[in-house]
């Protein structure tokens, strides 16, 4: 099952979004207020509260940090970057996060393949893929993350042995708020599809359900430039 996702297929204009982030941001905000009231009512209880109410920050915060990401793409920073050592890094920063879940991180890296992007965001749209790999996976999986030149192209796959998807959930997935997840944001690969196009790159997914999701991202490189004749 393979699923290109298409930007304007999939985004709502800024004023949608805005829409949504009000009624988004309200829910915690809504939670803390009744949580507040209560101690107001019996002091005693204030502390009960406490890592509940900062949960619900926590959330509020989350939410508005990946809604600026989101809505601020074009600020991009291009560099001429190792793309080779930035996954290698990549792949050791998502391993605390593997190991807490149980889930094996591997990488199997092509070295030398140079990428003009800018850094940050597009190790932060990787990050985002990878996470939702480990999320989607149970203890004892595994996690891959590999890249390879092909065809003119860098090629990025992550793949995970998770839940998998169906056709409907893959059709929704990339959808600004669309998650599965009790505390999801439903950001993540809205921003990374975003992300990655901005940067000139294309996303792609297959996936079937109780087997795994394989995703491909791929940035075609600048034609290498044979050295200049030297002079007689
Ligand atoms: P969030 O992670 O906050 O839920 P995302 O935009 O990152 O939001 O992902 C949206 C949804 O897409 C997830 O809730 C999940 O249902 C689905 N999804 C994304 N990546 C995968 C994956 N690798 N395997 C299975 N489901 C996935
Ligand atoms: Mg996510």
């Amino acid at each position: 099952m393979k699923e290109k996702i298409r930007r304007a297929e999939k985004l709502n204009t800024l004023s949608d979004l805005a829409a949504s982030i009000v009624h988004e941001v309200r829910n915690p905000l809504t939670v803390v207020k009744g949580f507040m009231q209560l101690s107001q009512r019996r002091a005693e209880d204030a502390p009960n509260y406490v890592p509940l109410i900062l949960e619900e920050l926590n959330r509020a915060e989350s939410i508005l940090n990946d809604f600026l990401s989101f809505a601020r793409p074009e600020l991009k920073k291009l560099e001429s970057l190792d793309l080779s050592r930035m996954l290698d890094h990549t792949a050791v920063l998502l391993t605390p996060l593997g190991l807490k879940a149980g889930v094996m991180v591997t990488a199997d890296i092509e070295e030398g393949i140079v990428l003009t992007t800018d850094k940050s965001l597009l190790q932060q749209a990787i990050v985002n893929l990878m996470k939702n790999a480990v999320e989607a996976t149970a203890s004892g999986g595994q996690v891959s993350l590999q890249l390879k030149r092909e065809g003119g192209e860098a090629r990025i796959h992550i793949a995970d042995t998770g839940a998998g998807m169906n056709e409907a959930q893959l059709k929704r997935l990339g959808t600004p708020y669309y998650s599965t997840k009790d505390r999801g944001t439903g950001l993540g690969t809205s921003i990374a599809l975003r992300t990655i196009e901005t940067l000139g790159g294309s996303l792609s997914y297959e996936s079937k359900v109780h087997v795994g999701t394989r995703v491909t991202i791929r940035f075609p490189l600048a034609a290498k430039t044979p050295n200049p004749p030297l002079p007689e």
